[in-house]
C-alpha cells in the first residue's frame, strides 16, 4: 500500500510533464503557423511590389519620351526631320515603345513606328485644304529604303482619343485604356501630353507602348510556377498575364482586350475578382480567397498610378505552395519539438524514478518498525481505525510477550531483541493473508482480523499463541522458551477504535491475570469475558 504513494506521484508528475510537452509542441506549431502567415504574406507582398516596380520601369521610358519631347517643343521649333530622328532613336533603344508621334491642331502629323525589323515614317502636312502625306521606309540601320506619297491618307490626329485626352487636361501626361494596335495586333496603351507654348496648344505628343514584354516578365517570375500573376487596369481590363495568348480576342476586323470577368484563366479570375468586387480594404496587404481547384489561396495587389489611370499588379498562390521551404521548416520544427519533449521526459524519468523510490522508502520507514520490519504503532493504528469503521464481522487482538523483562534481565537486551524478531517471524508465519499486525509497544502487538467472528478469531489467536511457544527460540545465548498472552475482541456492529482497543486490552490483562500463555475473548456487546 505504501509503494503506491511513489508510483502515484510518478504517474501524476509524468502526466503533467507530458501535457506540458504537448502544449509546447502544439504552441510551437501555432506560433510557426502565425509566423508562416506573416512570412508568406510578406513574400507575396514583396513579390507584388517588385512586379509593380517592373511595370513602372517598363512604361517609364515612354512617359519620359513624351514629357521630354513636349518640354522641348514647348520651348523651340524643331525640324520635322530632327523630330523623326529623335523618335526613331527612341524606338531603337526602347523595345516596348512601338510608335512615337506628334499631332498638331491643324492636323499635321509626324509618326514613327516599327515596321518589321525596320521603321516607317509618316509625315502629313496640312495647309488650308492642301494636304500631303509622305511615307518613308527605313531599314534596321536607319537607312531610307523607300519613300512615297499617300494621297489617300485622311488620318486626323485631333480626333484621336490620345489627342483629345491630352488636350483636355493640358498640363498632365495621360494614358489611354488598353487596346490592340491596328498594325502590330499587339495589346498596348498610348501615353500622351499636350505641348503648350505661351499658353497655346501647339500639338500633342504621343507614344504607343506594347505590353507584350510585361507578360514575358510575369512568366519569368518565380511565383508563376506555383501561383499566378495578373496586371489589369482599374476598370478590370487585363493588361498582362504569363500566357500572352489569353490577353485578346478577335473583334470585328481586329482584336480587343479582355475584362477579368471573361478572362480564360479561372484562377486569375477568382484572385483578381476580389479586387473588383471588394471594397478599398481589399487593396491593402494580402487577402485570402478560396479557389475551387487550388483551395485556400492568397493574393496581394499593388497599385501602379499612371497619371489619372491606375494599373493593378496582382500576385496570388495557393497558401500551401507559397513557401514550401517554410512548410518543411515547420514540419522539422515539430519533429524537433517532439524529440526535445521526449528527451525531457526521459531526463525527467531519470531524475524522478530515484526520487519516487526515495518517497517510497520514506513512506516505508515512516510506517515500519525498525527492529521487526512490521507496521509500527502509527501505521497499525491507522489500519485499526479503518477496520473499526468498517462494517461486518471483525476482530482486534492484543498480544503481549509473557515475562519478557526476565528475558532481558537473564540474557541481555541483545538477546531480547533476537527473541522479539523471532516472535514476529512466527507471528507473521501464522497470520492469514487478510490479517495484519503491528508493533504498538515494546513487546506488544496489535493483530487485526477482518471478516472474523468470535470463534474463528479465537481459533486464529490460539494458533498464533501456539506457533510462538511450540518450540524454544534459538538465540546466541541458547534456547529461550517464550509464551504470549492474547486478548481478543470481536464485533459485527459499528464500533469506535477506542472501544475495540480497550476491550482487547482488558481481555489481555485478564489473560495475564489468569496465568498467562492464554487467549481471552471479550464480547463487546455484553462486555463479558471468556477465557479460551
Ligand atoms: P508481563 O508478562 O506482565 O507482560 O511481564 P513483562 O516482563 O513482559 O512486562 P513488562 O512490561 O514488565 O516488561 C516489558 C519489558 O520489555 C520491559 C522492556 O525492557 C522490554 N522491552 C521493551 N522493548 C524492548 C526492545 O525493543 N528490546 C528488548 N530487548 N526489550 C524490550
Ligand atoms: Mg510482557
Ligand atoms: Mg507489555
Amino acid at each position: 500500500m505504501h509503494r503506491k504513494l511513489g508510483r502515484n506521484l510518478l504517474v501524476a508528475l509524468l502526466a503533467a510533464q507530458v501535457v506540458t510537452v504537448l502544449v509546447l509542441v502544439l504552441l510551437s506549431g501555432r506560433i510557426s503557423a502565425d509566423a508562416e502567415q506573416v512570412h508568406t504574406s510578406q513574400l507575396l507582398s514583396s513579390s507584388t511590389a517588385e512586379s509593380a516596380e517592373a511595370v513602372r520601369a517598363h512604361v517609364e521610358p515612354a512617359q519620359a519620351l513624351v514629357e521630354l519631347t513636349a518640354a522641348l517643343l514647348s520651348e523651340t521649333d524643331v525640324e520635322s526631320e530632327t523630330l523623326e530622328q529623335v523618335f526613331r532613336a527612341s524606338l531603337i533603344g526602347t523595345p516596348q515603345i512601338s510608335g512615337a508621334f506628334l499631332g498638331t491642331p491643324n492636323q499635321d502629323f509626324i509618326f514613327v513606328s516599327r515596321d518589321g525589323e525596320g521603321f516607317r515614317h509618316k509625315v502629313t502636312t496640312v495647309d488650308g485644304t492642301a494636304r500631303q502625306t509622305t511615307i518613308g521606309e527605313f531599314d534596321a540601320n536607319g537607312d531610307l529604303t523607300s519613300q512615297f506619297e499617300d494621297p489617300l491618307d485622311t488620318y486626323d490626329p485631333t480626333s484621336r482619343p490620345w489627342y483629345i485626352a491630352a488636350d483636355t487636361v493640358e498640363n498632365e501626361t495621360v494614358w489611354t485604356d488598353p487596346y490592340v494596335f491596328f498594325t502590330s495586333q499587339q495589346l498596348g496603351v498610348t501615353v500622351s501630353r499636350a505641348v503648350l507654348r505661351d499658353g497655346d496648344l501647339i500639338g500633342v505628343v504621343g507614344v504607343d507602348i506594347a505590353l507584350g514584354s510585361l507578360s514575358e516578365f510575369l512568366a519569368d517570375l518565380e511565383i508563376s510556377n506555383v501561383g499566378g500573376t495578373l496586371l489589369f487596369d482599374s476598370s478590370g481590363t487585363v493588361l498582362a498575364h504569363p500566357e500572352e495568348e489569353l490577353l485578346q480576342v478577335p473583334d470585328g476586323d481586329g482584336f480587343r482586350p479582355l475584362s477579368i470577368l471573361e478572362f480564360g484563366d479561372p484562377y486569375a479570375q477568382s484572385a483578381a475578382g476580389a479586387f473588383l468586387t471588394g471594397d478599398e480594404s481589399v487593396r491593402q496587404g494580402t487577402q485570402n480567397f478560396e479557389d475551387d481547384l487550388r483551395g485556400p489561396s492568397r493574393v496581394a495587389f499593388e497599385s501602379v498610378q499612371l497619371g489619372e489611370a491606375e494599373w493593378i499588379m496582382s500576385v496570388y498562390a495557393p497558401v500551401g505552395a507559397l513557401a514550401p521551404e517554410l512548410n518543411e521548416a515547420r514540419t522539422q520544427e515539430r519533429i524537433l519539438a517532439a524529440i526535445a519533449g521526449l528527451l525531457t521526459i526521459l531526463v525527467f524519468l531519470a531524475f524522478l524514478l530515484p526520487a519516487t523510490r526515495k518517497v517510497d522508502d520514506l513512506a516505508h520507514t515512516a510506517s515500519t518498525d525498525e527492529l521487526t520490519g512490521i507496521a509500527n504503532r502509527r501505521s497499525i493504528m491507522n489500519d485499526a481505525t479503518t477496520l473499526a469503521a468498517a462494517s461486518g464481522p471483525r476482530a482486534f487482538a492484543m498480544l503481549d510477550i509473557d515475562h519478557f523483562k526476565n528475558v532481558n534481565d537473564t540474557y541481555g537486551h541483545q538477546v531480547g531483541d533476537e527473541v522479539l524478531k523471532t516472535v514476529v517471524d512466527r507471528l507473521n508465519a501464522s497470520l492469514s493473508d487478510s490479517s495484519c499486525i503491528g508493533r504498538v509497544g515494546g513487546e506488544e502487538f496489535l493483530i487485526l482480523l477482518p471478516d472474523q467472528t468470535e470463534e474463528p478469531a479465537v481459533l486464529a489467536c490460539e494458533g498464533i499463541k501456539a506457533s510462538v511457544s511450540r518450540d524454544p527460540i534459538p538465540t546466541a545465548a541458547g534456547d529461550v522458551d517464550v509464551t504470549v498472552s492474547i486478548g481478543v475482541t470481536s464485533t459485527s456492529g459499528p464500533q469506535t477504535t477506542d472501544t475495540m482497543l480497550s476491550n482487547a486490552y482488558s481481555a489481555l490483562s485478564r489473560a495475564k491475570r489468569s496465568g498467562r500463555n492464554s487467549v481471552v475473548h471479550q464480547d463487546i456487546e455484553n462486555s463479558t469475558l471468556k477465557v479460551a
